[in-house]
């Protein structure tokens, strides 16, 4: 784990500046919205949407003499979380105030925890693009409340203030400065999402902000101590943090390579304009004078029950991944692709047990997958079932139909319905095997096109144009081994 801290970027990652190479370092603080029906110290929904202040009790309003009650199933999504991420669960934790104003928030403070979080060190591994996985240390992960929305855009010349958001869970996930490009902290917060995802505790959702970055960018020359970072606020897409991270990179090498130094401020993103501007400097930084909130206990939890939920877990995304390589002989991109939502991955199971593996991944990924990206549907959408499918794997894998008709076959059941061996059956599209037919039109095609059969003693590449003309004859059926081999001895090519 040293390793991660020590890393250096790898070259194709470093940045070249008008006087050497540089390097980034990125830490992410993520904001994920608990998935829970209430709020961590109310009753109140905290469902998405909604009319402004529906969703709202007194004690998310802060009306004097309301006290906050934990939510015990919030606490059991965020010690959920720690488990997914491999991290140390505390035993016990403490819930701070965090002091500070915001029209948005009534309390005139957000609960926080800060010196004893529920989960300790952890470790989320992320996928790159070479194949290549790697661990990023995670901190810590702390429950708190998040804040009401002001509304600017209702009243010429006044606010508005929304609190159904006001007093959901949080679990704050902050990484150690791990990250080394944009392209590593984008594989972070989406393996980060996908675990819990998996996981149930966090839908991901990030255009309905249930899970938004605190993005901390400093460069360095290669290898060099870390610079002075600055932190980008707010960040509600994977997308927009890659050009925010490239742009605050290159913002900083600017600064350094002129001779000046980095200010740590905090600075947010304008995705219209493509660049990071300052929203306050570290000097102006809030004293937030924590102290334990006196009206809630440290918190206890109760480690049978912790090792019970340790035992409930679904089987993550890694260990998935690791058994469909092994258990399928699928290659780490396939299994990757399969495993990126626990849907995909189950409907993949159900069309591979009992059946070849790699055959079915095919057919799942890319006729599936495929089909089902183009026409803007879902698996709970399709019009197709797992049993469907794995019944024209069956097909495929007992010769009665060859690849050409298994693509037909599937165009049909996904625009008729019905059993693939029933509509194979019924509509003769049985592969044929008999090398007797096979071998009539082969010579017939021959005898029909002698300037073709010259042509193919030059240009070997000619040998498609008489395998297509026999599929042709043969509507589609011919077993297409069958059909290049006679073709290839009776024109006389290897
Ligand atoms: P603070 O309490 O001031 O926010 P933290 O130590 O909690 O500081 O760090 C916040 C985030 O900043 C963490 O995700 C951490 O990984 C990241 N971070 C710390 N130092 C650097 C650095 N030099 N460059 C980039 N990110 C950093
Ligand atoms: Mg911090």
């Amino acid at each position: 784990m040293l390793e991660a801290a020590k890393r250096v970027a790898d070259k194709k990652d470093w940045i070249k500046g008008a006087l050497s190479d540089w390097e980034i370092i990125i830490g992410l603080e993520v904001h994920a919205q608990v998935l829970s029906k209430a709020k961590l110290f109310s009753g109140a929904s905290a469902e998405f949407g909604g009319e402004p202040n529906d969703h709202v009790s007194f004690v998310d309003a802060a009306m004097p003499g309301m006290l906050p009650v934990i939510n015990e199933f919030c606490v059991e999504q965020a010690v959920r979380t720690g488990l997914g991420l491999k991290a140390e669960i505390n035993e016990v934790s403490v819930f701070d105030r965090k002091n500070y104003f915001y029209p948005d928030l009534p309390q005139g403070y957000q609960i926080s925890q800060f010196k004893q979080p529920i989960v300790g060190e952890g470790v989320v591994t992320i996928d790159l693009d070479d194949g290549k996985s790697i661990p990023v240390r995670v901190e810590r992960l702390h429950l708190e409340q998040d804040a009401g929305k002001s509304l600017h855009d209702q009243h010429p010349n006044m606010s508005y203030v929304d609190l159904n958001r006001s007093g959901c869970a949080l679990m704050e996930i902050v990484s150690k400065p791990d990250m080394r490009s944009a392209d590593e902290a984008k594989a972070y917060v989406t393996k980060l999402r996908q675990i819990m995802r998996y996981l149930g505790t966090c839908d991901g959702n990030m255009e309905q902000g249930s899970m938004r970055a605190d993005v901390n960018v400093s460069v360095r020359k290669p290898g060099a101590p870390f610079g002075t970072r600055c932190e980008i606020k707010n960040v509600n897409s994977i997308r927009f943090m890659g050009q925010a991270i490239e742009y605050e990179a290159r913002r900083q090498i600017g600064i350094l390579e002129d001779g000046g130094k980095i200010d740590q401020e905090t600075r947010l993103y304008d995705p219209k304009k493509g660049e990071t501007r300052s929203m306050r400097s570290k000097e102006e930084a809030h004293d937030y004078r924590y102290f334990p909130d006196p009206d809630l206990l440290p918190l206890k939890l109760d480690m049978k029950h912790v090792a019970e939920i340790k035992a409930s877990l679904p089987e993550l995304p890694d260990e998935k991944k690791a058994r469909f390589v092994s258990a399928y002989g699928l290659s780490a991109y396939d299994a990757s692709v399969l495993v990126a939502e626990q849907k995909s991955a189950d409907f993949f199971e159900a069309v591979a047990k009992g059946r070849d593996g790699k055959l079915s991944a095919n057919w799942v990924i890319n006729e599936f997958f495929g089909r089902l990206n183009k026409e803007g549907k879902s698996i709970e959408t399709t019009p197709i079932s797992a049993d469907q499918i794995g019944g024209i794997v069956d097909l495929i894998a007992a010769g009665t139909i060859n690849g050409k008709i298994a693509k037909d076959v599937f165009e049909i059941v996904w625009t008729e319905g019905g059993k693939p061996a029933e509509i194979v059956e019924k509509r003769g599209l049985v592969q044929v095997t008999d090398l007797g037919a096979i071998e009539k039109a082969v010579d017939e095609i021959i005898a029909a096109n002698p300037d073709k059969v010259e042509a193919v003693k030059v240009k070997a590449s000619m040998l498609g144009w008489f395998v297509g003309q026999v599929m042709k004859t043969t509507g589609g059926k011919a077993n297409p081994q069958a059909v290049n081999e006679l073709l290839r001895q009776k024109l006389g090519i290897n």
